[in-house]
């Protein structure tokens, strides 16, 4: 006879960086709650530029948990830079943005969450117009967006050729974060925990080249790619305000993992701490004193990396299954690659969990 498990969790996919209509994305709110739906997102944050859509609208709708936030920039900044995910706003923080550290600090006092938007986010050479993060003299965001999925291929088109080939087949060029994110993320782990989120900066827009129309990064084809997955350690209920607090206390707490889960459902994707005291989860800390073990479970074999902030892998392995026993402190971090039409692809990153 099985004992049931003392402390359940449950997984929810989801996708957090999304523009509509009320901003410079294509769809309307109604159609792209449909998308979410269509693709079995469990929830799904609109953060429309420095506009706050009318939150008597949130809740699940077509089956699908959706909240309304901001994406914020100063208007007057030139070039454009430092775009910033606001969450759980429940006015618009926009004005703000004029001072990247007074808009954290006045996000944090209002208990909302700060993630620095595609803050690596290289020029292409048909698209040149770019938008990274350069304040870097701040302190007290909650976080990174690791992996933003439409700025990662505007480098990619090198030509007209190419970016036709890329608007039909994107999935081609699809890699996974920067390698210069990742460095810079591993940096700040080195100094405080920093939680990350994946997003595709849905669009949909439309583009035009010659007699070709076509619409690039359909919110359909976003669903399907990279999404951010919580644990929690209770359901949602439908209840509005605990499915809320569910749902921010994970992104905030870093108890997440981003999924290309095009390539293959990342969902059953697990990474623990144990110790004879119990099991820690990403984003949480664990003692060094209590030998932990951390473990890695993948829902298909991959190549896993366990990385170190700042010492690079340490541990790695190809198939389904990876298990480390640290013997220093340091952020602990999974990355999990999948080959595809020739190429290692991102698949799944995970945030860390800290061994004190
Ligand atoms: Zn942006
Ligand atoms: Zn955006």
């Amino acid at each position: 006879m099985s004992t049931p498990n003392p402390n359940p969790t449950y997984t929810y996919r989801g996708s957090i960086h999304n523009h509509t209509v009320h901003s410079d994305g294509t769809g309307t709110i109604e159609e792209v709650v449909a998308a979410a739906a269509r693709a079995g997102l469990d929830f799904l944050i609109i953060t429309d530029h420095n506009t706050l859509v009318d939150q008597s609208q949130q809740g699940w709708r077509q089956g699908v948990f959706t909240l309304f936030d901001i994406e914020v920039h100063d208007p007057d900044l030139e070039p454009e830079r430092n775009h910033c995910l606001t969450l759980n706003v429940s006015e618009d923080v926009s004005p703000f943005a004029r001072d990247p550290q007074g808009l954290i600090d006045a996000v944090r006092e209002r208990g909302g969450l700060t993630f620095l938007a595609h803050p690596i986010d290289p020029p292409g050479k048909l698209i040149p117009e770019c938008f990274p993060w350069t304040e870097w003299d701040i302190e007290g965001f909650t976080g990174v967006e690791l992996w933003n999925f439409m700025s990662e291929f505007r480098p990619y088109a090198t030509s007209k050729a190419k970016a036709v080939v890329m608007a039909y087949f994107p999935q081609w060029f699809t890699t996974g974060p920067w390698p210069e994110m990742l460095a810079k993320w591993d940096e700040l782990l080195q100094r405080q925990p920093t939680a990350a989120i994946g997003g595709p900066d849905a669009h949909a827009q439309v583009y035009h080249l010659g007699p070709l129309k076509r619409r690039f990064l359909p919110y359909d084809y976003c669903y399907r790619a990279v999404n951010t997955h919580i644990v929690t350690s209770e359901p949602f209920t439908h209840d509005f305000d605990h499915d809320r607090r569910l749902l921010y206390e994970a992104l905030a707490a870093g108890r997440a993992w981003i999924g290309y889960d095009m390539l293959h459902a990342t969902e059953g994707f697990e990474y623990v701490g144990e110790t004879e005291k119990g099991v820690t989860h990403m984003g949480a800390s664990v003692s060094l004193e209590d030998h932990p073990t951390l473990r890695v479970q993948t829902p298909a074999a991959g190549h896993i990396k366990l990385i170190r902030a700042g010492s690079g892998v340490v541990a790695e392995a190809k198939g389904r299954t990876l298990r480390f026993q640290p013997d220093r402190p340091g952020a602990y971090r999974v990355e999990v690659w999948k080959r595809w039409w020739f190429k290692p692809r991102g698949w799944i990153f995970s945030n860390p969990i800290y061994v004190r």
